[in-house]
């Protein structure tokens, strides 16, 4: 039984690990280390939900010269 649900911030610079109330699902929290919106998934965690992507972005796939 989880009353809370963990979210990272998705600020690069960041990365502060937010503990936000179940209640909170669907809706959306602010960061409090840096104030970025942080979109809280809804439903329940599924384990290997696809729209898991964590650290995805940050080198770029194809240099652009
Ligand atoms: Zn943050």
């Amino acid at each position: 039984m989880s009353s809370a649900v963990r979210l990272i911030c998705p600020n690069l610079k960041c990365r502060t690990i937010l503990s936000v109330p179940v209640v909170a699902r669907g809706k959306t929290v602010r960061c409090r280390a840096c104030g970025m919106r942080i979109q809280v998934p809804p439903g329940k965690d599924q384990p290997g939900s696809p729209t898991a992507t964590p650290g995805a972005n940050g080198t770029p796939a194809t240099p652009s010269e």
